[in-house]
């Protein structure tokens, strides 16, 4: 976990990418981990309990890298990390490869074969390995804890003698894995949930939760082939914006957790509706990091705009730092486990296979995905 952490924050993240759960399943597999001193104690783990599972604890793990076949990140390694890794070994982490093109060369010009997380395909084959949707899912939770408590009231309906609270109004815009959970967690804090996202098929999920989908006409949007939003038309991004209006007027708590795959995030809220809301109403805007879904969120930051509490979010994972660790642990496991062949005793680096040849990025010396090359021009 001392590898350079989403952008603005840069420090160390309090995930790490083993536990010592998988410490064991990987020892059984005769796979040696060093790990670095203290780094799973943010997350609850003690050095201890990794060596008692097999794993070396060091103090600094770079004389080990030019040895070592793996450096498993959770987000991207450092320069001094990465100038220390022998030629042809393999770096697993959040890579962000659409915003980090000078690391994605380097890794390539040092002949690295670098695994993004980010784009193992979101296949059902793929999902024990999935890291977007583990920390998704945890995100959205997160969103909906960090709204109601700072919301000045509360979600549930209560029915007391000293009066009826009615049920807090909850709108989420943006339906895939994050948005999910946060209209899963907002139904069983009793708030009533209304959602909106622009990939229709997602309507009928959003109703298996309980909650309402909001239906707007924007003509096609659709989706591409790997389940991603399409970037709507600057029309349709007008008639998105004005339908929304009356049910971000009359929400309590607003989440938006919209993306575009390897692109911006849309901005949907303008500062005009936020004026629209109640005195303390909040939003949680999870695209803040990217650019931001609200206009006025900053990310990692809590800001009042118009009245409204504004809640940028950036290091969510921080909150829930072992849930989070434990999902990511799981993740690269499942990952190097799928393809690690025991009678060999070594990682079978198949690109023709489909999940590999997604999210192997960069492989004896070249960049080897079109969609990061087209985005480099
Ligand atoms: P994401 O993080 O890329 O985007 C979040 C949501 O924002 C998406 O639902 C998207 O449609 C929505 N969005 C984009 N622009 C919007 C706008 N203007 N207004 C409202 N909403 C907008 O999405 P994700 O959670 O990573 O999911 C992407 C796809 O991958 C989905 O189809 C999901 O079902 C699929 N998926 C499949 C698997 C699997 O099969 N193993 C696993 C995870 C996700």
């Amino acid at each position: 976990n001392e590898s350079v952490g989403p952008e603005p924050f840069g420090r160390a993240d309090k995930r790490c990418a083993v536990t010592p759960s998988t410490v064991q399943r990987f020892s059984k597999n005769d796979i040696e981990i060093i790990i670095e001193a203290g780094a799973g104690i943010a997350a609850g783990y003690e050095d201890d309990a990794f060596t008692d599972a097999g794993a070396s604890c060091v103090e600094d793990i770079g004389p080990h890298l030019s040895d070592s076949d793996f450096l498993v990140c959770v987000n991207r390694p450092g320069d001094k990390h990465i100038d220390a890794l022998k030629g042809g070994a393999v770096v697993v982490g959040h890579l962000d490869p659409f915003f980090q093109k000078p690391l994605i060369e380097k890794l390539a010009d040092k002949k690295l074969s670098a695994i993004s997380v980010e784009m193992i395909p979101r296949s059902s084959r793929a999902q024990k390995m999935d890291a977007l949707s583990s920390q998704a899912s945890l995100a959205g939770y997160v969103m909906v804890m960090q709204a109601a408590s700072n919301l000045p009231s509360i979600l549930p309906m209560m029915m007391t003698p000293s009066g009826t609270i009615k049920p807090a109004k909850v709108f989420v815009i943006g339906a895939g894995v994050a948005g999910l959970q946060a209209i899963a967690t907002a139904k069983r804090l009793g708030a009533n949930v209304l959602a909106y996202d622009t990939r229709e098929v997602v309507a009928e999920q959003v109703e298996s939760l309980g909650a309402k989908f909001l239906k707007i006409d924007i003509g096609e949007t659709g989706q591409t082939k790997d389940g991603y939003a399409k970037e709507l038309t600057d029309e349709q991004k007008a008639k998105q914006q004005d339908a929304q209006k009356d049910a971000i007027a009359s929400s309590d708590i607003v989440i938006t957790t919209a993306q575009l795959f390897g692109r911006k995030p849309p901005q949907l809220i303008s500062r005009d509706t936020l004026k629209l809301m109640k005195p303390g109403s909040v939003v949680v805007d999870m695209a803040a990091q990217g650019g931001g879904n609200v206009e006025g969120s900053e990310p990692g930051q809590t800001v009042t705009v118009e009245g409204v509490t504004l809640i940028g979010t950036g290091d969510w994972s921080q909150q829930v730092a072992r849930a989070a660790t434990d999902m990511y642990a799981n993740n690269v496991y499942n990952l190097i486990d799928e393809f690690y062949s025991q009678e060999e005793k070594q990682f079978n680096l198949d690109l023709d296979d489909e999940i590999l040849s997604g999210c192997v990025i960069t492989h004896d010396g070249a960049i080897r995905n079109d969609m990061l090359l087209n985005a480099y021009k």
